[in-house]
């Protein structure tokens, strides 16, 4: 019989990676193929069921969402002196994937419903150097999709999504990674459907397919010679490996089997945090996640808006001192000393230093308890209820 203090005193862990219980059967089977390097059964199956969940002409297994938005500056065909406009608000891999190409990361600010791009501010940040627009959907819910699309067009400039967060997220019932000419997936073990380090790059634009199959073979045309379309393979263009194991593709087909499941798992402790916040958002004591109408996101994060820095930061050592791993989230890129070295702000990223400084991201994983879930809207009463 457990005793209540030990209870009380276990923590709840920010990020616990759910495992389907499939994965090691799948890893056997990929050991018992003898066929462990990347473009294997297991891959072919992910990138199918990929390919056919989001709609997409390919979907190319990479071995990070990293390595997808790399893919993603070479297919853009960015380089020194071109622009790309993306959010301060995000992680570092949405500006270095466009660095490395030495393009310059031009900034601009988020809304504060979403805390994603704001789509009224992308046109004045275009110069005749912009090549390129990223967006990012933060937490799940999507950017203003097809207010970007037009923008875009309008403009000739690639839109490209950085769907990290948004799996299984949609607008209208079409998929996040869908929209842009390019989409990039994460299968990073704090993402809903994982496979250790693992991502997708999902390619929408069919004129862009052969030569993402390129790059993603390290520079040369290894797909056409499998497929009899050339008698050998060479170095043809650009390129990286940029493949992700079998191994990593087995462990991840026993999540995508599973993929709904998960993400409805999920939404039920997102729902519940949401409504037990309610009272302390009518009490202007925090504000909660804001989901526009007509978007469907996938309860990849919770997050609270703390009405000042001060607040944010004393709620999350009080949420520790009660075994509740809350944490902040981003440093915004423009502030960061390589943002500042390799991307410039388009106007006023004030929402951006805002948000980032009063925002606490609560724990959100398959297999909180009850008890768990609970323990964590508890505790934040108390910590911010007064
Ligand atoms: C997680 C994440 C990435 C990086 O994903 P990896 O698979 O770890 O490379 C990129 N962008 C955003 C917005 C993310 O959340």
């Amino acid at each position: 019989m457990p005793r209540t203090d030990a209870i009380a005193t276990a923590s709840v862990p920010f990020n616990k990676p759910y495992v389907t219980g499939s994965e090691f059967a799948y890893i056997q089977e990929a050991i018992d193929n003898a066929h462990l390097a990347g473009s294997g059964p297991f891959s072919r199956r992910c990138s199918d069921f990929l390919c056919d969940r989001l709609g997409a002409s390919a979907v190319l297994l990479t071995h990070s969402c990293t390595g997808a938005l790399e893919m993603a500056a070479l297919l853009a065909d960015v380089g020194p002196g071109d622009e790309v406009i993306l959010p301060s608000f995000t992680f570092t891999s949405t500006a270095t994937a466009f660095a490395l190409r030495g393009a310059t990361c031009v900034f601009v600010d988020v809304r504060d419903d979403t805390l994603n791009l704001d789509e009224q501010l992308v046109e004045g940040a275009v110069t005749d150097r912009t090549r390129a627009v990223v967006a990012v959907h933060y937490a799940g819910v999507a950017c203003a999709m097809h207010e970007l699309k037009t923008i875009a067009q309008r403009n000739g400039l690639m839109l490209i999504e950085d769907a990290a967060q948004g799996y299984l997220a949609d607008v209208d019932g079409s998929p996040l990674g869908s929209f842009g000419a390019l989409g990039a997936l994460s299968f990073h073990e704090t993402k809903n459907v994982i496979s250790g380090e693992g991502g997708a790059l999902v390619i929408n634009d069919p004129a862009l397919v052969d030569r993402a199959e390129i790059l993603h073979e390290k520079g040369t045309n290894r797909r056409a010679f499998f497929r009899g379309h050339v008698d050998k393979y060479s170095w043809v263009d650009l390129g990286s490996s940029f493949v992700a194991s079998e191994l990593a593709a087995a462990f991840l087909w026993a999540q995508l089997e599973h993929d709904e499941w998960i993400t409805a798992r999920r939404l039920e402790v997102w729902d519940r945090y949401h409504a037990g916040f309610a009272g302390l958002e009518a009490a202007a004591a925090l504000r909660r996640p804001v989901v526009p109408d007509g978007r469907r996101h996938n309860a990849h994060m919770y997050y609270l808006l703390l009405p000042t820095g001060a607040a944010r930061d004393r709620a999350i050592a009080e949420l520790a001192e009660r075994g509740v791993n809350a944490v902040f989230h981003y440093v915004p890129l423009h502030s960061a000393p390589a943002g500042q070295r390799l991307g410039r702000a388009a106007g006023s990223l004030a929402i951006t230093d805002d948000v980032s400084a009063r925002l606490l991201r609560l724990p959100l994983w398959v297999g909180m308890s009850d008890e768990q879930v609970e323990r964590v809207i508890t505790s934040v009463h108390q910590v911010v209820g007064g």
